[in-house]
């Protein structure tokens, strides 16, 4: 008998059985991934192998037989049980991918109706929507993908989502979630989610991280946030908010941390119970807003000893309007790169001062150095990460031309990128 990639198959050999879902395999050999996450290969002449599901349909008669789901469809079609409806947005990276086993490679395959096929507890907790917005590596987005991505979230919340989940990239996750933090304001949660190891590895995040996420964007938690892994288990996941979140490892399923803030709160990945710890935006409590204008021409540029300020001038001569600095401790450049500031400021190019600790405020009232920042027109970041104060010039600039309106507005705390009290 022939079968299927995506066929679910029981394996016997040797006296041991096996089950797991057909992946792409040789002739005359048999590859499945199994429910624990890890692959299994055979020779098809040498094991015994039943068909159990084969794409949905059961091979046994029973609805989901074969397969060990709690409740499933029929679950969901009972009469008089009405879930809340969410929309999946599904834009790439790794919780949309597959090994391509003819290249080796990661790629970005999966649309937003197959994360749902392949997790399918996911059906016990809402009604979703699929649609698909891209198929990209997230380090491939721009000012422009956000714009598109964000009009599409609204469009669903305009259509009566109770809540959204964008599926996304890890590496610039937290630049998009900064994003719609600040074109969108939400009346229902908007929830990213990612995984650090696609679909068919050894312990992928991506289930947990969906599910944890689905728990999410039913919530009253209607604000951006961003849904990861909180430890290196499969225990709960935290929700940060969108402004205040960082990728801090490159492979960690735990990868995600909040910065200068408490994540708002954690999902039990068992319980499926939320717990917060900081205050948040109730559900329904915002009207619908969307402010979609960016300005895609402005910088993040490191500060490193000796560095030579003329760089701020390559910027200035090629159009940029707003530059972020990230600078040392409390948020240093040398002296030398001060005339460039002023250079900058006069031309009406708006500077802001961030931290390349990322942890802690900026203060640029305590060293010479600060104070003649200042003096040159730079503005401290307060507690923003550099980043986030990136998108946040971006948008600023994307509001309003007046210099001094949008000085006001890099000032004054948008989208919770700004605390009172940073974290100690
Ligand atoms: N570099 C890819 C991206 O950010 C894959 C990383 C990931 O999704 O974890 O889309």
């Amino acid at each position: 008998m022939e079968f299927k990639q995506g066929d679910w198959v029981r394996i016997e050999k040797d006296g041991t059985v096996y089950e797991g879902k057909v992946m792409p395999s040789m002739e005359r050999y048999i590859a499945i991934k199994m429910k624990s996450g890890y692959n299994a290969g055979f020779s098809t002449d040498k094991v015994r192998i039943t068909l159990m599901e084969s794409n949905g349909e059961t091979a046994n008669g029973g609805k989901n037989g074969g397969k060990e789901h709690k409740n499933g469809d029929a679950e969901l079609s009972k009469p008089g049980k009405k879930l809340p409806k969410v929309a999946i947005l599904s834009t790439g990276g790794t919780i949309a991918s597959k090994i391509d086993y003819r290249t080796g490679a990661v790629t970005s395959q999966f649309t937003a109706d197959d994360i749902l096929a392949a997790i399918p507890e996911l059906k016990e907790i809402a009604d979703f929507k699929g649609r698909v917005i891209s198929s990209i590596l997230s380090e491939n987005m721009d000012s422009e993908s956000w714009q598109n991505l964000a009009r599409a979230v609204v469009e669903e919340i305009e259509a009566g989502a109770d809540g959204v989940i964008v599926t996304h990239g890890t590496d610039t996750m937290m630049y998009t979630a900064a994003a719609l933090s600040f074109m969108i304001e939400t009346p229902v949660p908007i929830v990213l989610v990612g995984s650090q190891r696609s679909a068919d590895r050894p312990s992928s995040d991506n289930a947990m991280n969906a599910i944890c996420a689905a728990c999410v964007s039913i919530s009253d938690i209607a604000e951006v946030s961003v849904v990861m892994h909180g430890t290196t288990s499969d225990d709960f996941c935290e929700i940060h908010r969108g402004t205040k979140v960082r990728k801090m490892h490159t492979s960690c399923r735990n990868a995600f941390k909040s910065v200068n803030s408490l994540p708002i709160g954690v999902v039990d990945y068992n319980k499926r119970e939320i717990k917060t710890f900081i205050d948040y935006t109730r559900r329904g409590v915002s009207s619908l807003k969307f402010k979609p204008g960016m300005e895609p021409k402005c910088a993040l540029v490191k500060f490193t000893p000796g560095a030579d300020p003329a760089i701020l001038d390559c910027y200035l001569e090629n159009g940029y309007r707003g530059l972020i600095l990230e600078g040392t401790g409390l948020g240093h450049v040398s002296t030398k790169w001060i005339p460039f500031i002023q250079k900058a400021t006069d031309a009406k190019i708006p500077v802001i001062v961030t931290s390349q600790c990322l942890n802690g405020r900026i203060c640029d009232r305590v060293y010479d150095t600060g104070r003649d920042m200042l003096k040159a027109g730079a503005i401290e970041g307060e507690d923003t990460l550099p980043e986030t104060a990136l998108v946040k010039m971006m948008w600023v600039l994307g509001q309003t031309n007046e210099f001094d309106k949008a000085i006001e507005m890099l000032r004054e705390d948008i989208s919770g990128e700004i605390t009172e009290c940073t974290l100690k």
